[in-house]
């Protein structure tokens, strides 16, 4: 946090050192991400990604979409624009935010999109099946997706019974937990304990992390089996 001297933001610990959310999903066809943050640049420079075919937002707030000029890098290497999924609150907002993107008379260097609506239905991108989780951020839709024995989910403090029922049977989920105290529009730390064990998810990954919820380490230990703090450059593996 911007100048903020707290035990977590000034800590030596990598762990506690965290970008905005992000994830990256690979398979051995095609490369796509979860949101374009104000981070987004560094994520990529960082892990030395070079390949990217699609870009799946979440939702329009700017920690998931601010990153997205810098898509550019890559359209500039395929000469093709990126392909984004999104719902179509998020698709009006990029064309606002990015309206230089969508102009007919583009000056060079600025990145292009493909815009692709999406909504609760299964959709394919390359060989990654990917099934649309709906979820509520306050008042605001936010989309989750699920790859098959993955979800992820963000920005979310309510999911109601017919989209859970999407989760369950998830070998590993991601859930966002902002903090230990109650929060508006994310779920708080215990909020997200209950929901993945009333899911009965045998793995989750705890993400939008904030710095109110204390040091990687010491809230890793507080933890019940089976619920971990997911943390930058985490990697999971799916056979
Ligand atoms: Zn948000
Ligand atoms: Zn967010």
């Amino acid at each position: 946090m911007i100048g903020c001297d707290c035990e977590v933001c000034s800590s030596a610990d990598k762990k506690d050192k965290r970008f905005r959310s992000s994830i990256l999903v690979q398979s051995p066809n095609t490369a796509l991400v979860v949101d374009a943050g104000p981070d987004f640049r560094c994520q990529m420079l960082k892990h030395k990604v070079k390949h990217l075919d699609a870009v799946l937002l979440t939702h329009s707030h700017k920690d998931h979409v601010a990153g997205m000029d810098d898509l550019k890098a890559f359209t500039y290497f395929t000469g093709k624009p990126m392909e984004i999924y999104a719902d179509a609150a998020t698709e009006s907002a990029v064309r606002r935010d990015f309206y230089y993107a969508f102009s007919d008379t583009r000056y060079p260097g600025t990145p292009e999109f493909d815009m692709h609506p999406i909504s609760v239905n299964a959709f394919l991108v390359g060989d990654i099946p990917i099934v649309p989780v709906a979820v509520w951020h306050l008042r605001m839709p936010v989309l989750g997706f699920r790859f098959g024995p993955f979800t992820y989910i963000t920005d979310a403090n309510r999911i109601e019974d017919v989209e859970r029922e999407k989760i369950k049977g998830s070998e590993v989920l991601v859930l966002n937990a902002l903090r230990k105290e109650k929060h508006v529009s994310h779920f708080s730390l215990i909020e997200a304990v209950e929901l993945s064990q009333e899911l009965k998810i045998p793995t989750t990954y705890l993400t939008h992390i904030s710095h109110q919820l204390g040091m990687h380490a010491e809230v890793e230990g507080e933890l019940p089996p089976g619920i971990h703090l997911a943390y930058d450059g985490l990697i999971l593996e799916f056979s």
